[in-house]
């Protein structure tokens, strides 16, 4: 089946915007669930919510048949319901459903207004203080940080006790609520790195998005040039928060989290659509 969705039927950005709060929401409740003393603290532990804890587990799962510990059956459901929105639209959970993809938008949002600053002026990019971009030749590499992060984790899961990244976890230093001294140390430098490059966690080191990438390859819910009436004004590139040169000719591109802003902010006609199919 092939359909097209023509973006003037809906607000993307609002609904992205919306589904990103809700999400926040629902892993602060998440968090909170597991300080509160007696029954509202049951329900597994914060750690067995994550995508990323089923990765973790996964090797050890199958060499010995037990998960680590702090992490249990649950992950793996997870994980398959995220590898289950991969399969239909790529990276859409990092652009729509994941919480620190939320938080590092919001930061960029915030630290923008806080700034007055705007992406751009008629059309061209504006000249800003933050979020800074590095230079190609220190970004193109970073990018592959985070595929060896993946494989580093990947072959540490199988002599661990607990997940190789719990005591540094994004998740668990934003959203569980109970703070060590580590997770303080992740909490600043998160919050830091995301004032100063946007996405900047999605970009380099992110081993759920290194996961996730490659399915933007193969997923029928995808962005397209069906008719070249791109004049390559160049407004999505300067839209994109994970800064993809040349949008229109990299709309598989595996960095893109699907966020659909280029999409939203394309004034022409019949350039870039949303294909189902
Ligand atoms: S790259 Fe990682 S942190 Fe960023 S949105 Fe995707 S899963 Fe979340
Ligand atoms: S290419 Fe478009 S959909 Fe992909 S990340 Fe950039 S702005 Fe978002």
């Amino acid at each position: 089946m092939t359909a097209t969705v023509r973006k003037k039927h809906f607000s993307l950005a609002k609904s992205r915007r919306l589904i990103q709060w809700l999400v926040v929401i629902g892993t602060f409740i998440i968090g909170l669930r597991h300080i509160l003393p007696g029954e509202a603290s049951r329900g597994g532990s914060f750690d067995s919510f994550c995508a990323f804890g089923g990765i973790e587990t996964l090797l050890p799962y199958l060499f010995t048949g037990h998960t680590l510990k702090s992490t249990n059956l649950l992950n793996f459901s997870v994980l398959l319901g995220t590898l289950g929105v991969a399969l239909v639209a790529g990276r859409a959970f990092c652009g729509w459903l994941c919480p620190l993809g939320a938080v590092q938008d919001f930061v960029t949002e915030w630290t923008r207004k806080l700034l007055g600053e705007k992406r751009h002026v008629r059309g061209r990019r504006s000249k800003i203080i933050l979020p800074l971009r590095l230079p190609a030749s220190l970004d193109r590499p970073l990018r592959y940080a985070k595929y060896l992060t993946l494989a580093v984790i990947l072959v540490a899961s199988l002599s661990m006790v607990f997940p190789p990244l719990r005591e540094f976890c994004l998740v668990r230093a934003v959203f569980s609520l109970k703070m060590t001294s580590l997770l303080w140390f992740t909490l600043v430098v998160f919050l830091a790195g995301s004032i100063l490059v946007e996405r900047f966690w999605c970009k380099y080191f992110c081993p759920l998005g290194a996961t996730l990438a490659i399915f933007n390859k193969i997923s029928p819910v995808r962005l397209i040039m069906e008719n070249n009436h791109c004049n390559n004004c160049g407004r999505c590139d300067i839209e994109c928060s994970m800064d993809i040169a040349d949008v229109p000719h990299h709309l598989d591109h595996p960095e893109c989290v699907r966020c659909m802003e280029c999409l939203n902010t394309c004034a022409r006609e019949g350039s870039l659509e949303l294909k189902i199919g």
